[in-house]
């Protein structure tokens, strides 16, 4: 089974350090949720995954299966199994979700296989045709320009079909502050339990528990001013509904900046 591996991971934005010596390891087939108040650098943790320039890593390593992600463009890492699911997808008028796919599952071939010809059509309508089955959608839906005019939910519907077809052995969901509402929330976490199984290592980022209440994390991971400070089973989820983050802060809180106070 591979392993999505964070180690001691350090990440600086617009100059300060936000990421703090952060460690985690996520095996295919582990259902891993990431918590934490406000601030605490949970996306920043989801946009350096990505390769985002903004967020820059001065320390520590992020790995699958031991090779180091980082240098790796956005595709690289795509192509080595890495999904993101975006928080605000952009619109891309005059491409059409089936063609996105098409070129997205190419890509990713070339890059795996060097398949240089590409899919053949019947095949992808096929393969297209199957997973939006599995995700109960309709078959019209494949020919919408992408993320043009589509409601909240359909934008998941879509980020979830993308992941379907990309077959991802890491998924990264950051749905933490974008106030999802409850369809769309059910639409993620069924297409994520649908998809998940042995094959798929998943890490929920969220603020709220409630999105533990349809996908079901095995480790539950207390993030805090830029690493994590407490890791248990699906019951911390419901410890932090109950008690929200007051004692985490109690407890782990340095009473500041602790980066500045180092300076
Ligand atoms: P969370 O997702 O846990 O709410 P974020 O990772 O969004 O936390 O933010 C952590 C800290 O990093 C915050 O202090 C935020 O202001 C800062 N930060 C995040 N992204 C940027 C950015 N692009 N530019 C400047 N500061 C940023
Ligand atoms: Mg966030």
């Amino acid at each position: 089974m591979a392993e999505l591996r964070i180690n001691d991971l350090h990440v600086e934005v617009a100059g300060k350090e936000i990421i703090r010596g952060f460690n985690l390891s996520v095996k295919q087939g582990e259902v891993h949720a990431l918590m934490g108040p406000n601030g605490t650098g949970k996306s920043t943790l989801a946009y350096a995954l990505m390769g985002h320039p903004r967020y820059v890593i001065t320390q520590g390593d992020i790995s699958i299966n031991g090779q180091s992600l980082l240098g790796l463009s956005t595709d690289e890492r795509s192509h080595l199994g890495l999904f993101l699911a975006f928080q605000y997808p952009v619109a891309i008028p005059g491409v059409t979700l089936a063609n996105f796919l098409r070129v997205a599952v190419n890509a990713k071939n070339r890059a795996l296989n060097g398949d240089e010809k590409g899919i053949s059509i019947v095949k992808f309508r096929k393969l297209l045709k199957n997973k939006m089955d599995l995700l109960r959608m309709d078959h019209s839906f494949g020919g919408r320009y992408l993320n043009e005019g589509f409601s909240g939910g359909e934008k998941k519907r879509a980020e979830i079909l993308q992941m379907a077809m990309l077959e991802p052995r890491f998924a990264v969901l950051d749905e933490t502050d974008s106030g999802l509402d409850i369809d769309a929330l059910r639409i993620v976490s069924e297409g994520v339990n649908t998809l998940g199984g042995d094959h798929l290592g998943v890490l929920v980022i969220t603020h709220y528990q409630r999105m533990l209440n349809y996908i079901k994390p095995d480790f539950v991971h207390i993030m805090f001013e830029g690493c994590i400070v407490e890791s248990g089973g699906a019951e911390m989820a419901l410890k932090l509904e109950e008690n929200g983050y007051d004692w985490v802060r109690e407890k782990h809180g340095t009473g500041g900046d602790s980066a500045e106070k180092a300076l």
